[in-house]
């Protein structure tokens, strides 16, 4: 992506929009948001780095209802749970969105539509996008066969033996042993 481009997305990203008045006029939201943004997801992940575009388009649907659909697409880095290193994760979620003024509304929506709940009417984008995120999050990455990082496996075999070595001797068998003195 061109420098320009990319720029230029940066620039059309609200922070906060009416998805009412988005709907109403057919209006579309597309941008780049960085990933250090976004601080809940960051804790999750191994690192910071990256962003996440964002395409919406938005629309009342036949039943009057404020819908969006549209896409997330960023590269993140999760932990693996073999190593502790970093792995590249794809992200690449597509969205059928129903704003709503409440809970309650929410429960009623179709379920082809994952509801959100505004706030004086309005909604916050980076919140939005990092809750779409989190929960494409795989809940266990790990590199494919040898991408490990052999020194931290290394260390991680070592502390197994560490807990090896913790393991308490059966109380009946030191028993045993002191009644055949
Ligand atoms: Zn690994």
């Amino acid at each position: 992506m061109s420098i320009l481009f990319a720029a230029m997305l940066n620039d059309s990203l609200p922070k906060y929009f009416d998805p009412r008045r988005e709907a109403n006029h057919e209006l579309s939201i597309s941008g780049i948001l960085p990933l250090n943004q976004l601080k809940e997801l960051c804790a999750a992940l191994a690192s910071d780095v990256g962003e996440v575009v964002v395409h919406l388009n938005f629309k009342v649907d036949e039943d009057r209802r404020y819908i969006a659909t549209g896409n997330l697409k960023s590269q993140v880095q999760i932990v693996c749970q073999r190593c502790l290193g970093p792995v590249a994760y794809d992200l690449d979620i597509d969205l059928s969105l129903a704003f709503v003024y409440d809970e309650d509304h929410a429960k009623k929506i179709p379920e082809e539509y994952d509801p959100v709940v505004m706030t004086n009417g309005e909604v916050v984008l980076s919140k939005l996008v990092e809750e779409e995120l989190l929960l494409a999050l795989p809940i266990v990455a790990y590199h494919q066969e040898s991408g490990c990082n052999p020194a931290a496996l290394k260390y991680a075999s070592s502390t197994d033996d560490a807990e090896d070595e913790v393991i308490k001797p059966n109380p009946f068998s030191i028993l045993a042993e002191l009644k055949a003195k």
